[in-house]
């Protein structure tokens, strides 16, 4: 059975890497699925493989004037919102003493900034019921060296999304974390050098990394109604090693 039939998701980052393995994820349940991120060229070769069923809008989730954008086309397009994947986020690598005014401004702006205003925008849009999920990571509670500044807008999200279980009852929605743990995907690939993720897969319980393809049946979880009383949580998708 389709878990998603007939619900209308948003995800955001959904051209690549784990957005776009639970764009593939949502399609496949059922959903009508709409996709953002910068580049547009990335965008047409998701559609390419998603199919033209699934919508692409450029957006950077760090202009808000984008999101007001992309909402408007989706109120145009589906008039509502059931799911919303406040998955797009950037890392930079910069050792501690040398990282920039820039790169902080930069993650903070995609990965906080942005998840504040993906979620706030869909607002008008939820239906009763409706899921918001953001991503976080096991670096919100595991920073790791050079990537401190990741972390804590990690950790910042974690804590929006407990914040905004608050308000759930006045919106009709709930909102929890989906946190990965190390997921080879273009974005990670370009961020952490190959023995540096040699030496991450040896602590973790399970004995590799996760897949794009883990992180999206977590998703589907937790945008479908088998989630239904899931509110507020941090849900680890990391082998197990935010408890190492
Ligand atoms: P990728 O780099 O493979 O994909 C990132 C996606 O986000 C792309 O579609 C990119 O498209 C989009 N994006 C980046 N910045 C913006 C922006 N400002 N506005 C709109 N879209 C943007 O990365 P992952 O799939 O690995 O990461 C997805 C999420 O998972 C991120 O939030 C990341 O922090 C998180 N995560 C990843 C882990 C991993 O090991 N891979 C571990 C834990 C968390 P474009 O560049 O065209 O904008």
């Amino acid at each position: 059975m389709a878990v998603l039939a007939g619900k209308v998701a948003v995800v955001t980052g959904g051209s690549s890497g784990i957005g776009l393995a639970i764009a593939r994820a949502f399609r496949d349940e059922g959903a009508t699925v709409v996709i953002t991120g910068r580049r547009k060229e990335a965008l047409d070769a998701a559609v390419a493989e998603l199919g033209e069923d699934v919508t692409a809008v450029v957006c950077d989730v760090a202009v808000p004037a984008d999101l007001d954008a992309l909402y408007r086309t989706v109120r145009e397009q589906a008039g509502y919102v059931d799911v919303v994947v406040a998955n797009a986020g950037i890392g930079i690598d910069a050792a501690f003493g040398e990282v920039t005014e820039e790169q902080v401004d930069a993650q903070f702006a995609t990965n906080v900034k942005g998840t504040v205003f993906t979620v706030q925008g869909a607002l008008p849009l939820l239906r009763e019921g409706a899921s918001v999920i953001v991503t976080g990571s096991t670096a919100a509670t595991r920073p790791q060296r050079g990537l401190e500044v990741y972390g804590a807008t990690k950790a910042a999200v974690h804590n929006l999304v407990r914040g905004w279980a608050h308000s759930s009852r006045r919106y009709g929605f709930r909102v929890n974390v989906l946190a990965p743990g190390m997921v080879p995907t273009p974005g990670l690939l370009d961020l952490v050098p190959a023995e540096v993720r040699a030496q991450a897969e040896e602590v973790i319980p399970l004995g590799r990394h996760g897949t794009p393809e883990e992180m999206a049946a977590a998703a589907v979880f937790l945008a479908s109604d088998a989630s239904s009383y899931v509110n507020g949580s941090v849900l680890a998708v990391d082998g197990g090693v935010a408890q190492v």
